[in-house]
């Protein structure tokens, strides 16, 4: 490692390891750091897959994010020949008829050129037999949407950003100290910028700044086994559902790579440390009883595997992307908030941009608008 950079990137989750990619892309020399390794177990971006959908009701911005995300997302697995680190399940939405926010997503579909189908409860049933609901929905279908193959995903972009000249250390580093950062090797690196993405571990890192600004809470993930041969819950068959209508707010992934079927809540969990943190889940027999309720050929699928990973929610579920109010040469890159994944190639190419002049910051992402309150509005 050298003693000088012009870019330091701290965290090589998703949203550390894109902006080391393009920072490295603007010419700087750059240094990656983790303390535990690219998406590993104990980070966000840690899990198998994550759904990449564009619908975002009316946070248009988000939807527009998640189309060019999906670009970026596309264009380095094909650079790497890995095409298959996206897969195109499409993504189906089950809200009640009445719901606001059913509207609002078709209308920021069409202003944003976003494909859809849009399905009666009886089209739902005869598209998508293998669910069951037990009060009316109607389906709102993305063709172009689907799972990213997660952790892989993080490693090729690290991978790639390495190619192109990065340097990736496993480090842990230091809060800035004057012009550079302790690492945990003993020695020091001085740079001209500093990014800390770091994920649930930001306000570990900045307690006055960020402590009740970004919160961790735990959240359990199964992997049901589905019966032999059954196809019903693969892609194409099955795609990736989001549920409006539960306030459980179910969501699930076709099996991919023959990992089983992954049924979550999206309803945040209690406060969680991601370093100490038990990550043995406790809630198997509540997903199952659902599992049962809106799939029935489900209903005694042996859970295969489970995880406990944790959301770095912001009050309202808007990202932190920001300079650091007291060091010009530090900026912030966080609050992913349950549904950060997919953004990460938009969100590297945005701080880089800000970071030149060259991209208006977004009022969204500032320091200045993360309060204290809980009011989640962004899912
Ligand atoms: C259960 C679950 C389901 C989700 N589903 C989706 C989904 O379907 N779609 C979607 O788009 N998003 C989803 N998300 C959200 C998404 O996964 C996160 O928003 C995203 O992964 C956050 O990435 P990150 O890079 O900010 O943080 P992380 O992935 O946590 O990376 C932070 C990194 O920083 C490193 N680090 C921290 N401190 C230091 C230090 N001092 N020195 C060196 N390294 C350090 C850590 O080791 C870690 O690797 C989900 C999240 C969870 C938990």
């Amino acid at each position: 490692m050298r003693d000088t950079y012009d870019a330091v990137v701290v965290g090589a989750g998703v949203f550390g390891a894109w902006t080391a990619y393009h920072l490295r892309k603007s010419g700087r020399s750059v240094a990656l750091l983790d303390q535990y390794g690219p998406a590993n177990s104990r980070a966000s971006s840690g899990d198998e897959s994550r759904i990449l959908r564009m619908g975002y009701g009316a946070e248009e911005i988000y939807t527009r994010w998640a189309l060019h995300s999906r670009e970026l997302w596309i264009e380095l697995f094909d650079a790497v020949n890995q095409p298959e680190l996206f897969q195109q399940t499409g993504a189906l939405w089950t809200p009640l008829p009445s719901d606001r926010r059913a509207v609002e997503t078709r209308t920021t579909f069409k202003k944003c050129g976003v494909a859809f189908e849009d399905l009666d409860a009886a089209g739902l049933q005869a598209r998508f037999p293998q669910f069951r609901f037990t009060s009316e929905r109607v389906g709102i279908f993305e063709p172009k949407a689907g799972v990213l193959v997660a952790r892989k995903a993080v490693t090729q972009v690290v991978a790639e950003a390495v190619r192109n000249g990065v340097e990736y250390f496993r480090q842990a580093a230091s809060a800035p100290e004057g012009g550079g950062i302790k690492t945990s090797s003993g020695g020091g690196i001085q740079a001209g910028l500093f990014v800390y993405a770091c994920g649930p571990w930001l306000p570990k890192i900045f307690p006055e700044l960020l402590a009740g600004r970004i919160r961790a809470t735990r959240q359990e993930v199964f992997y049901f086994g589905t019966p032999p041969g059954d196809r019903r819950f693969s892609p194409p068959q099955m795609p990736a559902w989001i549920d409006f209508g539960d306030e459980r707010c179910p969501y699930v992934l076709p099996e991919v790579e023959n990992r089983g079927f992954k049924l979550a809540f999206d309803r945040h969990g209690p406060e969680f440390d991601p370093d100490t943190g038990d990550r043995v889940a406790t809630g198997v027999d509540a997903a199952r009883a659902f599992l049962g309720e809106r799939f029935p050929a489900l209903a005694e699928a042996p859970l295969l595997e489970s995880r406990v990973c944790q959301y770095e929610n912001t009050w309202n579920g808007d990202f932190l992307i920001d300079r650091h109010p007291d060091f010009d040469h530090v900026w912030l890159a966080g609050g992913g908030s349950g549904h950060g994944f997919k953004h990460g190639p938009a969100v590297g190419e945005y701080l880089t941009k800000l970071i030149d002049g060259k991209a208006a910051s977004e009022p969204k992402f500032s320091l200045a608008g993360k309060t204290l309150a809980r009011s989640r509005s962004v899912y």
